[in-house]
């Protein structure tokens, strides 16, 4: 997420100094103002280069879903279209074509039925996604429920998802007035509780999320199940409500690794899902993909057209210009791979989450919230009972020691009072790495046992929720 920053966030030290004896080495450049001269490109290349040297390293950052490595083949096709502009579909019409081909790739990977008008595109990332699914459930429910007499300004619209959703559905609902409906998440329920969904249900209900998988536990919402309940439901009602699926994560790996799971446009009530392209998609950061079965469930308002070859393109997005270079990213991961290349990636990745969940059951010190076995992350809480002076938020400080970023945070609404460490795999995490990775902890753990200092009472209360 973007930050905002204003006067204040200026630091005291407010010039950068060149090194590497040049020129320019005399001047100090400001931080806050424009220079007033140019500086030579070295010069401008090394002192910005030299100012992300302690940043840490992208691939030792293991809180993060976000793809953080790429061939130097695919790094190179995108670095030479950078200039291309996604929006500019008349000048760039093999582009347009190339994100039309991604679009229906990923439909049949969802299976999109051949029979019904399914409609995609690619966005900037899922929060993007999610706001233009979110916006087509809006604008399609007011759509029906104005048709059948609805007081549609009695109430405000709501959304019904679990606890466990991540912060770009916040958004939505703020940014477009719309009542969230979260059904709580507790120990026996990690994911949308199938007895209670359909109680946060009304006239009002613009639609459901399922969640495949949770960003914070990684646990995927039961679908098939939630297909069942809205069908039996809608049966009883003329105000039908249907699910979209925010498919982050799962979108671009469950259909290579668990292609038996139902949880997509083949179960009928799922009428729209998102997928990151930069998690599982394995491009780097931004972008996102977003589809609809049929293009009844886009209502009309919504799409614009823009030029294309003399004629005109329907485009939905929230942004206008954008670089095309990430979708050229993804298509080239999709010709690359192939199916079968996406699942040995997948798996080699999966198997990694597996053993890294069994070392750290293993310690007999956590319990394991998370175990791999689906979407490769590994989740995991201390275990009750066991007598230890230090937090995790102690062992994420003692492991980023060594270069790793593991995060610790408390889960979301409800269950605010486990706090997890969670660490997520990723296509560049290799076996290597993972034994690595366990000797480090074992280490870090050995240090905190010993260590005889601690500033902090044993309970610490951080802020919910690591969002990516
Ligand atoms: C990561 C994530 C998002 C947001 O995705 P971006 O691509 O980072 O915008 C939305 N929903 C879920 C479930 C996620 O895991």
């Amino acid at each position: 997420m973007m930050a905002l920053y204003g006067k204040k966030d200026q630091e005291e030290h407010d010039t950068l100094d060149p090194i590497f004896g040049s020129l320019s080495e005399e001047q100090d450049l400001p931080k806050y103002q424009l220079n007033e001269t140019p500086v030579e490109p070295r010069i401008a290349y090394q002192v910005i280069k030299d100012q992300l040297l302690d940043e840490g390293n992208a691939r030792l950052n293991l809180a993060t879903f976000c793809q953080t490595y790429m061939e130097p083949e695919a790094t190179k096709l995108m670095s030479e279209t950078l200039e291309k502009n996604a929006i500019d579909k008349s000048e760039y019409p093999r582009t347009a074509e190339i994100e039309n081909r991604c679009v229906n790739m990923i439909a049949s990977l969802w299976h999109a039925s051949p029979d019904e008008s399914y409609l995609g595109t690619s966005t900037v990332g899922s929060s993007e996604a999610c706001m233009l699914g979110g916006m087509a459930m809006k604008f399609a429910w007011r759509n029906r429920a104005e048709k059948l007499g609805l007081d549609i300004k009695a109430k405000k619209p709501n959304l019904v998802i679990s606890s466990g959703y991540q912060i770009c559905w916040k958004k939505f609902c703020t940014y477009w007035d719309i009542e969230m409906r979260t059904v709580p998440m507790d120990m026996q329920h990690q994911s949308l509780d199938m007895e209670r969904v359909m109680d946060y249900v009304d006239e009002y209900t613009i639609g459901i999320v399922g969640i495949m998988g949770i960003t914070y536990t990684g646990r995927y919402d039961d679908i098939k199940k939630l297909d069942a309940l809205v069908e039996e439901y809608n049966k009883h009602t003329d105000y039908k409500v249907y699910i979209h699926v925010d498919a982050a994560s799962g979108g671009l790996y469950t259909p290579f690794m668990e292609p038996d799971i139902e949880w997509d446009f083949k179960l009928k009530n799922v009428v729209s899902i998102n997928a990151s392209g930069h998690k599982y998609g394995l491009v780097y950061p931004g972008i996102g993909w977003v589809l609809w079965r049929d293009k009844s469930f886009l209502p009309e308002e919504l799409i614009f057209k823009v030029s294309y070859l003399g004629g005109e393109i329907p485009t939905m997005a929230i942004n206008f210009s954008r670089s095309a270079s990430q979708i050229i990213g993804q298509y080239y991961n999709f010709v690359r791979y192939g199916y079968k290349g996406f699942h040995e990636i997948h798996k080699r990745t999966h198997d990694v989450a597996v053993y890294l969940a069994k070392e750290i059951e293993k310690l007999g010190l956590f319990e394991i919230i998370n175990d791999g076995s689906q979407l490769p992350i590994v989740c995991y809480k201390q275990k009750n009972g066991i007598k230890c002076k230090w937090t995790l938020y102690d062992l994420a400080d003692r492991l980023a020691m060594t270069g790793w970023q593991v995060p610790a945070y408390p889960l979301p609404a409800n269950l605010e009072d486990v706090e997890v460490q969670r660490i997520v795999v990723r296509g560049d995490f290799g076996m290597g790495m993972a034994h690595d990775f366990i000797e480090d902890l074992k280490r870090a753990i050995k240090q905190l046992n010993d260590a005889h200092l601690l500033f902090h009472k044993e309970k610490e209360n951080k802020k919910y929720g690591f969002t990516h």
